[in-house]
C-alpha cells in the first residue's frame, strides 16, 4: 500500500534493455525502480513483500506475454489493486481495447513521448495513493485510530479459511471496560473518548506477532484476533492486557471493582472444522466475557470449543 512517506515504487516488465533503460531514464529522478526483463521474471518480484505502486508492462515478450502477466496480477489478492499500464509496440486499436477490458489503467504506444509517459505515471500513482487512503480510512476506527469491526470481520475471515485449512487453532480475545458508563458520567464524555483511546493503544501495544490484531468491536468493546494461537497463549495474552491497563492507573472512582480503569476479558479457542459456524468462537467470547463481568469484573475467564 502506498506510504505518502516513501517515494513511489514502480515496476517495469520489458523485454528490450534498450526500452527499459529509456524508461528508467526517465523515472529514475522521481520513483524506486524495480525492472523485470520477462513476465515469469515480474511475477516474481511480485511475490515480495515490497510491492509496487504502479507497473509498466510490455506486451510482446518472449514466453509468457503482457496479457497473462496482467491476468495474474488481476488473479491475486495481493496484486489486484496495482494499477497496470501497458507499454507497447502493438498499435492495434483491438489490442488497446482488450488491453484496457482487462484492467489496464492506461495504454502508451511506442515509440512514447518522455514528457507523457511521466505525465500519465504521475496521475495514476496519485490517484493509487488517494484510493489506498481511502481504504485505509474505511478499515480504521475514527476516534482511536485502531481498525474497526469492519477490518476485524475481514481478517477473521481470512483467519479461520486459513486455520480450517491448515488444522491450525485461533483464538480470540473480546474485552469490556468495566463500569465505563460511570466513567462518562462522571469525568464527561471527552474524557470517556481520551481513555478509549489510551485503552486502544495500551491493547496494541502488548501485542508482539504481527499477526495478531485488535480492533475497536463497538463503543468501549475491543476484540483481539491471535492466529496460530492456542488456549494457553491466548490466556497469558489477556492476563497480560488484563494487568497492562490497570498499570496504566486511569484514575476512576467510580469503579465498583478497582481505584483505577479495567477491563475484563473472555477468551475462546477452537481448532475450526467443517461445519461448524466461525460465528460460534466470536460468541464463547463474548460469553466468556460476561462470565468475567458476573465473577466480579476485572479478570479473565476462557473456554476451549470442541
Ligand atoms: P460494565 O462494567 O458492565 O461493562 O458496565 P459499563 O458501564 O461499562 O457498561 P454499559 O454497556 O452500560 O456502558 C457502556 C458505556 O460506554 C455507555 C456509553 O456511554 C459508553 N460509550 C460507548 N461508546 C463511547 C464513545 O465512543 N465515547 C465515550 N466517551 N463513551 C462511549
Ligand atoms: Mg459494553
Ligand atoms: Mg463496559
Amino acid at each position: 500500500m502506498y506510504d505518502a512517506e516513501k517515494r513511489p515504487h514502480l515496476l517495469i516488465v520489458d523485454d528490450s534493455a534498450f526500452n527499459i533503460s529509456i524508461l528508467g531514464e526517465a523515472l529514475v529522478g522521481d520513483y524506486d525502480l524495480t525492472v523485470a526483463k520477462s513476465g515469469e521474471e515480474a511475477l516474481e518480484a511480485l511475490k515480495s513483500d515490497h510491492l509496487p505502486d504502479l507497473i509498466l508492462l510490455d506486451i510482446i515478450m518472449p514466453g509468457m506475454d503482457g496479457f497473462a502477466v496482467l491476468h495474474h496480477i488481476k488473479e491475486m489478492e495481493t496484486t489486484k489493486d496495482i494499477p497496470v499500464i501497458f507499454i507497447t509496440a502493438m498499435t492495434g486499436e483491438e489490442e488497446e481495447a482488450q488491453g484496457l477490458a482487462m484492467g489496464a489503467v492506461d495504454y502508451i504506444t511506442k515509440p512514447f513521448s518522455t514528457p507523457i509517459v511521466k505525465a500519465r505515471v504521475r496521475t495514476h500513482v496519485q490517484l493509487k495513493r488517494k484510493s489506498d487512503m481511502l481504504q485505509r480510512l474505511s478499515d480504521m476506527d475514527a476516534l482511536t485510530g485502531i481498525p474497526n469491526r469492519r477490518r476485524f470481520d475481514e481478517a477473521y475471515e481470512k483467519e479461520w479459511r486459513r486455520s480450517l485449512r491448515e488444522g491450525s487453532p485461533v483464538s480470540v480475545i473480546m474485552i469490556d471496560i468495566d463500569y465505563f458508563k460511570k466513567y462518562n458520567d462522571n469525568y464527561g464524555h471527552g474524557e470517556g473518548d481520551v481513555c478509549l483511546r489510551t485503552v486502544a493503544h495500551t491493547l496494541r501495544g502488548c501485542l508482539n506477532r504481527s499477526m495478531d490484531f485488535v480492533a475497536r468491536y463497538g463503543g468501549e468493546e475491543f476484540i483481539v484476533l491471535l492466529p496460530a494461537t492456542e488456549a494457553a497463549g491466548a490466556a497469558i495474552m489477556a492476563e497480560t492486557m488484563r494487568k497492562a491497563i490497570v498499570a496504566k492507573q486511569l484514575p476512576h472512582a467510580y469503579s465498583e471493582c478497582a481505584d483505577y480503569v479495567s477491563i475484563s476479558l473472555g477468551v475462546a479457542t477452537v481448532i475450526p472444522v467443517m461445519g461448524l459456524e466461525r460465528d460460534e468462537l466470536v460468541k464463547s467470547a463474548d460469553e466468556m466475557l460476561y462470565k468475567a463481568k458476573d465473577a466480579g469484573r476485572n479478570r479473565v475467564e476462557r473456554t476451549v470449543l470442541g
